[in-house]
């Protein structure tokens, strides 16, 4: 049986900001047996459009679900385990561990030290720019999420200054088509965990800046300094009601830039070798990172200048209800390809699972047959 807390696509429905739209095209957001057959395979969903897609999947699957059951705890009970639930008690032989990467934002401590007199939200919180007071935001972290508020909030007037740490910088469209398209083509996405380089270092890596919008733009930190967003560094402390901020932003922008370079190389070379430089269109490269003259090393906090904070940091995983030893002291699941260190239990939908693609809707496929292949061995195993 799959149990969920709330409803069928629930972190969708309750979990992101009114204008959040996919940022993986439409094609790709396939579920096995369910491919997207709409009018705009290139455009990317909405809220509403991605909850439909998963309720649809859960009614053409028959998936067992059953909603508005919690699970408050797993724990390992002889050779089984038990699941203890807002409706009772269940025993199981396996447990499939699907409850998701980004159960919450992943905020650093330095929140405490920010002056009462600013607002402070995370993207849990955050629904649009009218929720924030009138005045200066800043907008911590540089990825999906932060690129896509910085925009919005600078669009509905406020002055907007972005902390930018590590970040991966792509194009939305490169040689006519959507980078996707170039990272499922090329293979990059089917990389596998046990043939990475550093799988720690991959299973860490923020996620792209990329926003899904019906003109296809890129939302890089030039688009963003080009509509009046400043770009500072790292936030690295708070010290008498100043946020310090690291320098370095021109190094940190030159990394990205870098490994931009060498993605899209391995993409032409991919075109190139397999014969498919006539379909799309000559090969680009993109102007680099334009950094500041010089960035702040410091915002005073309680000047009135910055009224909000929004933590775009990132987000965690919850296991407080499992009650098996099998999470790291960072709080995530220790496991070999979703297969965790306790027999009969394993794990789905986390980044880097079994492929890069696995924390993203097309990667749950391929990573779900080979998971539930093995627990099936397990099971009859036990038989
Ligand atoms: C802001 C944001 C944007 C994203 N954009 C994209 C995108 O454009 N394209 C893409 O492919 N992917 C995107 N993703 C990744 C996306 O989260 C995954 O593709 C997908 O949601 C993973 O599905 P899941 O079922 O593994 O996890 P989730 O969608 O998180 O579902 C986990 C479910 O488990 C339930 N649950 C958790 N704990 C319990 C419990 N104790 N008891 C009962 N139920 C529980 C939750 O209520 C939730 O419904 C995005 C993620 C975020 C955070």
């Amino acid at each position: 049986m799959v149990l969920e807390r709330g409803e069928v696509a629930n972190s969708w429905r309750r979990e992101r900001w009114d204008s959040l739209r996919l940022l993986t095209p439409n094609w790709q957001s396939r579920l096995p047996g369910l491919r997207y057959d709409g009018l705009e395979p290139d455009g990317y969903m909405t809220m509403g459009e991605v909850t439909e897609l998963i309720e649809r999947f859960a009614k053409a699957s028959g998936a067992p679900v059953r909603t508005g059951v919690n699970v408050a705890s797993v724990r390992n009970v002889g050779d089984g385990y038990l699941v203890t639930t807002s409706h009772g008690e269940i025993s199981a032989q396996a447990v499939v561990i699907a409850s998701g990467a980004c159960n919450q934002p992943a905020v650093p401590p330095l929140r405490e030290a920010v002056p009462a007199s600013v607002e402070q939200l995370t993207p849990f919180g955050y629904r649009d720019p009218a929720q924030l007071p009138d005045g200066g935001v800043l907008v911590v972290g540089a990825s999906a999420t932060g690129v896509q508020l910085a925009a919005e909030i600078r669009r509905s007037g406020r002055p907007v200054t972005l902390s930018v740490g590590e970040h991966v910088r792509l194009p939305r469209t490169y040689r006519g088509r959507d980078v996707l398209w170039w990272m499922d083509a090329s293979g990059v996405w089917d990389q596998r965990y046990d043939e990475l380089e550093d799988l720690t270092r991959a299973r860490r890596l923020p996620s792209p800046q990329l926003v899904g919008t019906p003109e296809r733009a890129t939302l890089d930190l030039n688009a963003l300094t080009s509509m009046g967003v400043e770009l500072v560094g790292r936030w690295a402390m708070v010290r008498d009601g100043s946020a310090l901020l690291s320098g370095g932003l021109r190094n940190m922008f030159s990394l990205a830039d870098l490994k931009l370079e060498r993605l899209l190389n391995t993409f032409d070379e991919w075109a190139q070798t397999e014969g498919r430089d006539a379909e799309v269109g000559p090969a680009e490269r993109f102007a680099p990172t334009r950094a500041p003259d010089s960035s702040r090393l410091q915002i005073d906090l309680r000047s009135g200048e910055i009224r909000s904070v929004v933590w775009a940091t990132g987000f965690r995983p919850d296991y407080g209800w499992l009650d098996v030893p099998v999470a790291d002291a960072k709080g995530q699941l220790r496991h070999e390809g979703g297969v965790v260190e306790s027999p009969g239990l394993y794990a789905l939908g986390l980044p880097v699972l079994r492929r890069r693609r696995s924390s993203f809707i097309c990667g749950i496929e391929d990573d779900a047959r080979e998971v539930i292949d093995h627990l099936t061995r397990y099971l009859a195993g036990r038989r």
